[in-house]
């Protein structure tokens, strides 16, 4: 296997066919239990449950086979499944950090990534300092004798601000502070964690790693020393696992994992192109466009471009807004990404009927993810949508 085979991590590693009967899609281990012939046998199990099957909650075969395959896609050295990114998350954070530690995080975190830290973790005799993270001496600024933790999200889903993983992972290292990514926006294909010496990496697998809309999962990947710890601890106690049925729909989402990325990277740049020179579009948020303030680390970081960036519409009025979203009929209104499927989140929906100073982010935004249909329909989608735009504020006029 070359250092970083790809099509051979998402077609054969971690499955066995032999085991199988020659099945070529790997069997779902329905079952909670595993029987053992003798005591002996069952003695030695149930000190590996980490590895051999014992009870479902730690170990099942459908599930083992994504725990080497989404390891090597990140190049660490073993890894966790989950029944949601945000229970891979919370197991990380709570692994490093114990009553009166403090962690840094970038300020516009997944939002449960910020209430796991602002809210329940605080409860525990967590601190938690938020800051912009774009700077990497804003790092070593934040870093308090207790700092335990280098919370990153790189970039963030909705401003798409990035993180130097190599300047922060850098700085971490010298002080014996722990660092975790959450690579969601990116996929291992995109950027690899271990490349950056990142020591723990959680992704939402309810994104790109299952790719199509039909299931919640999350994955977290570390050192083998590590993965034994949270075994032992957090991954058995709180028991967010994922099923042996939403584990197989996983193995078969990641088959195409790498060609849906290219899709993704090859549509997505154009689409920005032609949006950024519209006349109703005020700005675009997208890491890979010459316009991001840091387009450069982009490039350096993440290999491939990705789906998601976000649009502020030149409007004058909220309705403008709905009429342009409403007006859409490829891209579904929804939240998520990484499906097949486009998609359009309107920051506005966010608010609290029309209270819209309730929210930090503009109400003329728009997140967008683009999927897998062609260039063409998608501008001719948002065409429609910038007509019945121009159409509200004529009517309003
Ligand atoms: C969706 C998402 C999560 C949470 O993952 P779930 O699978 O929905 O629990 C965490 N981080 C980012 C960046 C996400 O987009």
């Amino acid at each position: 296997m070359s250092e970083f085979d790809i099509s051979k991590i998402l077609n054969e590693l971690g499955e066995d066919r032999a085991e199988y009967q020659g099945a070529v899609s790997p069997p779902i281990f329905q079952t909670s239990n595993f029987a053992f012939p003798d005591v002996e046998t069952m003695r030695q199990s149930v000190q590996k449950e980490l590895d051999v099957p014992f009870y479902t909650r730690g170990n099942n075969p459908t599930v083992e086979i994504l725990r080497a395959k989404v390891a090597a896609l990140e190049g660490m050295e073993d890894a966790l499944i989950f029944a949601s990114g945000s229970a891979a998350i919370a197991a990380a954070v709570m692994h490093v950090l114990k009553s009166g530690d403090h962690v840094v995080c970038v300020n516009k975190p997944y939002s449960w990534t910020d209430k796991l830290l602002n809210n329940l973790l605080a409860q525990y005799g967590v601190e938690a300092t938020m800051i912009a993270g774009i700077d990497p001496n804003e790092w070593d600024a934040a870093r308090k004798p207790n700092t335990k933790l280098f919370m990153l999200e790189s970039p963030n889903s909705i401003t798409f601000e990035l993180q130097d993983l190599q300047a922060v992972s850098n700085i971490a290292k010298q002080h014996g502070i722990t660092t975790i990514l959450d690579n969601s926006y990116a996929s291992p294909l995109n950027q690899r964690a271990s490349d950056f010496g990142i020591d723990i990496v959680c992704h939402s697998a309810s994104k790109y790693l299952s790719g199509h809309s039909d299931m919640v999962a999350g994955v977290l990947c570390a050192s083998r020393e590590r993965i034994e710890k949270i075994f032992g601890e957090e991954f058995m106690t709180l028991g967010g696992i994922i099923s042996p049925n939403d584990a197989w729909l996983m193995i078969r989402g990641l088959r195409t994992l790498a060609i849906r990325m290219e899709r993704v990277a090859k549509t997505t740049p154009k689409i920005v192109e032609w949006l950024e020179a519209h006349p109703q579009v005020e700005s675009i948020s997208y890491p890979h466009s010459p316009s991001h303030p840091q387009f450069e680390l982009a490039k350096q970081q993440q290999k491939y471009p990705s789906g998601q960036f976000t649009l502020t519409l030149k409007a004058t009025e909220i309705k403008q807004v709905e009429a342009f979203c409403n007006a859409l009929n490829r891209f579904l209104l929804a939240c998520s990404w990484g499906g097949y499927e486009s998609l359009a989140f309107p920051i506005c929906a966010l608010y609290e009927s029309e209270n819209y100073g309730n929210s930090p982010l503009p109400w003329n935004m728009i997140r967008f993810y683009i999927g897998l249909e062609e260039e063409a329909v998608l501008k001719g989608d948002l065409e429609a949508g910038f007509e019945a735009m121009g159409d509200a504020e004529t009517s309003s006029a």
